[in-house]
Parts: C-alpha cells; sequence; structure tokens
C-alpha cells in the first residue's frame, strides 16, 4: 500500500470533482464569448462557477479572476501593483514562495523597485514591529506576506497585517494557496487587498486558481489577447477547470469542518508516534503546534548516517512526502525556507509531511513503521 503524505504539493482530484467536469468536457464545449446560445451556455456556467466561490468568500463575484493557479495569481497582483497601481516598493519576507520572491526581486531589476524583507522572530511568524518600522516611511508600496508557509506551516495573523498595511496606505497582498479551502474566509471583514488560490491543493484539478481583487482595484491586463477577465488575463477560458475548482470549492467548505478535525487527529497521531519512537525528534516551524497549519508538519529527524537518503528510502518503502518547497517534492536543494528562518541543520533530516481527508490512521502507522525502519 502506497501512502501519499505530500498533499502540500498537490492533492488528488476528488471523484465528485471529476464528475462535475466531465459533462463540461462532454456537452460544454462552446466559447464563452461567443454571442450564440451554444457559448452563452458556457458563459452560464462561468459565471456560476464565480458566484458560487464569491458567496462562501463573502465578497463580489467581480472580485473573483480565474488564473492558471497560484503563481500566476501571485505574479498578477505583484507585477500589476507595481505597473498599474504606482506602487515603487514591495515589502515580503524570505520564507514566501517562489512565486512572490522571485517575482519581487523580478521587478526589483526590471522596475527599479525598493525590496524590503521583513524579519521573522525565531518562531517564524513575521516580526510586526519590524513590519511596522519598515512600513512608517517609504514610496507607495505592497506588502506580500502569505498566510501559511507551505514548509513549515507556520501560520500568519493576517488580520494584525492587513490592519497595519491599511493604516499605513499600504496593498496588502497574501498567498493563501495553502490555507484556502482548509480555513474560512471573510472578505467583507478581512482586510487584505489581493489573496491567491490555487485548485489543486484541495482536490481541485492543476492548471486553475484565482486572484481575488478587492472592489474598486483595476488592473491592467497582465496577458494581453482579448477581453476575458475584464480584460485582466486575455485567453479563452478553462471552462472545465473553473467548473471543478468551483466544485472542489463548495465541498471544501461544506465539509471544512469535519475535514479539519480528521486531519488534525492524523497529525496528532503522527507526532505522538515520532515522539516514540525518537527521543531527539524536533518539528520545524513548531509545526506540531494546534496554532500552526493544520495539514503540514515539517520534521527535523535526530541524526543518522541516512540521513541523506532518507526521502528515496521513504519513497522505496512506499511513503510519498517532501525534502523541499510544494512544488519540488523529491528535490534534492536545501529548502530556502528553513535556511531563511534558520531551522536548517546539515546534521539533520527535515522531511514535509502533509495531510489531506483523504489519509487514514492506518496510512499514518503505516509511514511510522517506515520510518523506523529507515532510521534504525
Ligand atoms: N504559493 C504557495 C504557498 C504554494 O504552496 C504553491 C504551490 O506549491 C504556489 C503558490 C503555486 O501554486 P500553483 O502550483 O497553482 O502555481
Amino acid at each position: 500500500m502506497n501512502v501519499y503524505f505530500d498533499n502540500a504539493a498537490t492533492t488528488a482530484v476528488a471523484p465528485e470533482v471529476t464528475d462535475a467536469m466531465i459533462p463540461v468536457l462532454r456537452e460544454s464545449y462552446g466559447n464563452p464569448s461567443s454571442s450564440h446560445s451554444v457559448g452563452r451556455k458556457t458563459r452560464v456556467i462561468i459565471e456560476q462557477s464565480r458566484r458560487s466561490i464569491a458567496k462562501l468568500l463573502n465578497c463580489h463575484q467581480s472580485c473573483i479572476y480565474f488564473t492558471s493557479g497560484g503563481t500566476e495569481a501571485d505574479n498578477l497582483a505583484l507585477r500589476g501593483a507595481v505597473r498599474d497601481l504606482g506602487c515603487e516598493r514591495i515589502i515580503t519576507s524570505e520564507a514566501e514562495h517562489s512565486a512572490v520572491i522571485k517575482t519581487a526581486q523580478s521587478l526589483q531589476r526590471s522596475h527599479g523597485i525598493q525590496l524590503d524583507l521583513v524579519r521573522h522572530l525565531e518562531d517564524g511568524m513575521v516580526d510586526v514591529n519590524h513590519l511596522e518600522i519598515l512600513l512608517s516611511k517609504g514610496p507607495k508600496t505592497i506588502v506580500s506576506l502569505m498566510h501559511a508557509n507551505n514548509e513549515v506551516a507556520v501560520l500568519q495573523d493576517l488580520h494584525r497585517i492587513g490592519s497595519l498595511c491599511r493604516a499605513a496606505g499600504a496593498l496588502f497582498h497574501s498567498d493563501t494557496v495553502q490555507t484556502m479551502c482548509h480555513y474560512r474566509f471573510d472578505l467583507e471583514e478581512l482586510p487584505v487587498d489581493f489573496i491567491a488560490c490555487s485548485a489543486h491543493k484541495f482536490h481541485g484539478p492543476k492548471g486553475i486558481g484565482f486572484l481575488y481583487i478587492r472592489k474598486g482595484i483595476q488592473l491592467g491586463g497582465q496577458i494581453e489577447g482579448g477581453s476575458q477577465e475584464r480584460s485582466v488575463r486575455g485567453g479563452t477560458e478553462s471552462t472545465h477547470n473553473i467548473v471543478g475548482l468551483a466544485s472542489a470549492f463548495e465541498i471544501a467548505h461544506h465539509e471544512l469542518d469535519s475535514h479539519e478535525n480528521h486531519i488534525r487527529s492524523l497529525k496528532k497521531r503522527m507526532v505522538r508516534g515520532l515522539k516514540d519512537l525518537f527521543l531527539d525528534v524536533r518539528f520545524n516551524g513548531h509545526s506540531d503546534n494546534d496554532d500552526r497549519l493544520y495539514t503540514v508538519l515539517n520534521v527535523s529527524f535526530p541524526p543518522h548516517p541516512k540521513s541523506g537518503m532518507a526521502l528515496f528510502l521513504l519513497d522505496l518503502e512506499g511513503v510519498a512526502c517532501s525534502g523541499g518547497s510544494a512544488c519540488s517534492s523529491g528535490a534534492t536543494l536545501g529548502s530556502h525556507v528553513l535556511r531563511s528562518l534558520k531551522f536548517h541543520d546539515p546534521e539533520r533530516a527535515s522531511l514535509r509531511f502533509s495531510f489531506s481527508r483523504y489519509n487514514s490512521e492506518d496510512e499514518v502507522d503505516l509511514a511510522l513503521g517506515a520510518i523506523e525502519r529507515v532510521f534504525s
């Protein structure tokens, strides 16, 4: 039996989601921009999907802009803020996903914007005092700080950060790719201007997501072409993927509490099992704490001769987990997140186990058995 504990990288598509997508692929082939009835029917399907997502986020449907996923959504927010909204500075952090940090660095090179990196506290939380100091002076700014870190599960306080940004007149973007559909968002009251979503992190299809853009903010086109997505993103909409996204979004929200309880109990079992196996096991980012992202556990194993091979050996045992970022499972490169948050220890293997509603207690026990054999 294979155990899939790499759900922060991507998740299995839910059967209900596939069931919702197949009729769209088979029957709703019209171009949503066509004026005939075949096209108009597809347009209706897309706008229904947008409405259903917006309702669950308590925002207006016109605030949802479909993209190819989280990376594009992050790019759209940061590039749009610099190009269309006059931002001359980005404040972000070294622990961000590369979709944010590399985009910010690229804008620094191409547009000469100022790039300020906010410090973290020892536990991985953003140093909000430092953020406040950075915000107290400087040019027009967009702050980009993720909700939950995809590697070490540190969960930032979006209310607090967003309120500081508001008070300072800065825009606030948050990469919510790892928390969307695992936590509820009320965008009427959350002080954010942009948040990003990627369907494949919650049992939806790959290649689809969206950027939420607060009402009243107008971005220019990131992908030039037709006037789809109100001219922000040209190109014929991926109707079946949009339907898959909306379906996964609805299922996740309707069952959010029971999924959360189930996943939390699996994570607790894993933590208990690891503590039974090793005297000196540690959890990077305090990822075993209840106030961290409940889907992710980043384990720092005691020094062992097989540390460097652990990911590979676990794979041979049928356990899929990750050693690097969500997008580079199996990568042997060290993690920029662990290094920047000073959790990196060359003597110890750090592995990320990330859980979904499809995992079971038996799988946790199987993984623990495999870990015991690898580190024996
Ligand atoms: N942001 C975070 C925090 C992620 O974990 C990921 C995916 O690993 C992304 C962005 C990129 O999302 P996508 O794969 O949809 O481009």
